[in-house]
């Protein structure tokens, strides 16, 4: 690999190069179950830096059909997104500048973690609202390109609804301004004779010639992260043409992300949260329209088996939170601890509400607890939430939020297999649906927890396993094809915010047909001619090839 090096340093490349052992280990794995070998592994000093990256691997491409390009931020993604063969590019060395906040926009480069960006966000009260559980430990750079959701998606909606206007870099090595156009300079655009005004001709055309099978391919969820979001490209009522609807959850397989503004919002001054401990499933059907009616800010779940591990690794949180807030966390526990020698429940439902006054939450809270008591509910009021672990509600938001990553670090001798992690059905469904899925587990013997964001039906089933003994390998498909199928049988999503990576790829055609997988096919081919960026993701998915390349040691 020494010629790579040598190479791109005489094309002008001035960051950091690294083809170690060590680090091509560290960068062959995300949080999937799969890992692949990078090349080298580079940190871009600046724009300029992945300009030269792009001009030099379109260049060498044509000689070199396995060189690529991949961009990665924190590397947290749970489907293999961030992982590649050929060259990966590092963001969080270089790109790491919080530009400017003020009380609406947050302008940041994309290596820059979500928890420092939050924090001076926090500064002037406002609050960037679609983070993932994963808020501690991802950038914002991976939450555009995996357009994720969280929490408070149920009320804000997820990444794409607060991109204002991205700095991208295309495959003629240029950096772009992406943001919404006009009609007016739409046509402008395409009538530039470069590459961008082919572009943007090109999927205007796209669009224009397909319009109503686009729009009708839209899946009818409140959130989706699979395929490219092409029906929200071009609306021939208003005439906006917004081309980042594209970029957003392209899984850096369009190109690569170098600047972000957010739209940002006031944070809440108050909120609270009804705590329900369901021991019978079938209660949804009744629970989840009432709580939906009023219209909390956000509504999740965990199930029994995510509480008892919590319950398990107590100690993980004395290191995560300190003594004198694991003190806290304990104590807090006490009233609720009556709740389990009740028995299990073998769900719990968390909904908050927001307000601008205590008295405000109080009433709505009260409201639904009056017409819920029946399922053991109990209620806690949080403060400002100037210390997100400081309030009496937060054990049960760091049960919720950590539980994925206590799975990663705490079980020895098994491993967490992100494979059905991010399904998505209506929630008048779920009553049907759960117990069905919940069969499907038992079925395949997989030891998994359940948790999330029950208000958007979006749940991450996480199961733990010996993902490199080849019986347990061998699961994999059978199981997938059958939950896939329950989540389709009922119109779902098979990801609303973890994204396509190596995992969902395979499963475009399943979700959205041949004809608009064709589409999105077309989609990168525009954008991307000689795929150097993130091959085998999204569109260019096979399952054989995903399959090679799971994990086969930890
Ligand atoms: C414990 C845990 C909990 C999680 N919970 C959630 C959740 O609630 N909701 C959710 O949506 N996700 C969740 N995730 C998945 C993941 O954390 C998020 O999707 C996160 O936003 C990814 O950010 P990252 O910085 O780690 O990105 P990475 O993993 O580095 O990259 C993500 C994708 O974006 C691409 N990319 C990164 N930077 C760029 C760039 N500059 N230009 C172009 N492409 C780029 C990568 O190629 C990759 O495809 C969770 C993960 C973990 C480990």
């Amino acid at each position: 690999m020494d010629d790579l090096k040598r190479q791109l340093v005489a094309a002008g490349f001035r960051g950091e190069l690294d083809d170690s052992d060590d680090a091509r280990e560290f960068y062959s794995h995300d949080a999937s179950l799969f890992e692949v070998r990078p090349q080298l592994v580079v940190m871009p000093k600046d724009n300029k830096d992945v300009q030269t990256l792009v001009s030099f691997v379109a260049k060498q491409k044509k000689d070199n059909p396995w060189l690529s390009l991949t961009a990665r931020s924190a590397g947290t993604d749970m489907s293999g997104g961030a992982i590649n063969e050929g060259i990966i590019a590092d963001f969080t060395k270089h790109f790491t500048k919080i530009e400017n906040v003020t009380a609406t926009v947050g302008h940041a480069q994309p290596g820059v973690y979500f928890r420092d960006f939050d924090a001076e966000t926090l500064k002037h009260n406002v609050l960037m609202p679609t983070y993932p559980a994963s808020r501690d430990l991802c950038t914002i750079g991976g939450m555009v390109n995996n357009n994720s959701g969280g929490e408070k998606s149920l009320e804000y909606g997820k990444t794409e609804d607060f991109v204002r206007e991205l700095k991208v870099i295309f495959a003629d090595g240029n950096e772009y301004t992406v943001k919404p156009l006009n009609r007016l300079e739409l046509v402008k655009k395409m009538a530039q004779r470069d590459f961008e005004g082919r572009l943007y001709k090109q999927v205007f055309d796209l669009c224009e010639k397909h319009y109503d099978h686009i729009k009708a391919a839209k899946p009818n969820v409140t959130k989706n992260s699979m395929g490219y979001n092409l029906w929200d490209v071009w609306d021939r009522e208003t005439g906006e043409f917004n081309l980042q609807k594209l970029i957003v959850g392209s899984q850096g397989t369009l190109g690569m992300t170098t600047d972000i503004k957010f739209k940002l919002v006031p944070r809440r001054a108050h909120s609270g949260l009804l705590v329900l401990f369901l021991r019978d499933i079938d209660a949804l059907g009744e629970v989840i329209p009432k709580v939906l009616e009023a219209h909390p800010a956000t509504f999740e779940s965990f199930d029994d088996a995510t509480l008892l591990l919590s319950i398990k690794f107590m100690p993980y949180f004395l290191k995560m939170l300190g003594p004198r807030k694991f003190i806290k966390l304990v104590l807090s526990l006490i009233p609720d601890a009556w709740q389990l020698v009740r028995g299990i429940p073998k769900m719990i439902l968390m909904v908050e509400f927001n307000g601008a006054t205590e008295d405000e939450v109080r009433g709505k809270i009260k409201a639904l607890h009056r017409e819920l008591k029946k399922y053991r509910a109990r209620y806690e009021i949080n403060g400002f939430e100037e210390d997100p672990t400081e309030g009496r509600a937060e054990k049960f938001w760091i049960m919720r939020r950590h539980s994925f990553n206590l799975l990663r670090k705490k079980v020895k001798d098994k491993h967490t297999a992100p494979f059905i992690d991010d399904l998505v059905v209506n929630p008048p469904y779920l009553t049907e649906f759960l117990p069905k899925i919940r069969r499907l587990i038992k079925k395949y013997k997989l030891f998994a927890t359940i948790q999330g964001h029950i208000g958007d039906g979006n749940f991450h089933i996480i199961p733990l396993m010996q993902i490199e003994d080849p019986k347990e390998r061998a699961k994999l498909l059978p199981a997938m094809k059958e939950v896939d199928e329950l989540v389709l049988s009922y119109h779902g999503s098979l990801s609303g915010e973890h994204n396509d990576g190596l995992v969902r790829g395979p499963w475009l055609e399943q979700q959205f047909g041949k004809e608009v997988l064709g589409y999105f096919r077309e989609v990168k081919h525009i954008f991307d001619p000689e795929n150097i960026f993130n091959p085998h993701k999204k569109s260019d998915a096979e399952w054989d090839y995903s399959f090679n390349h799971i994990r086969k040691s930890f």
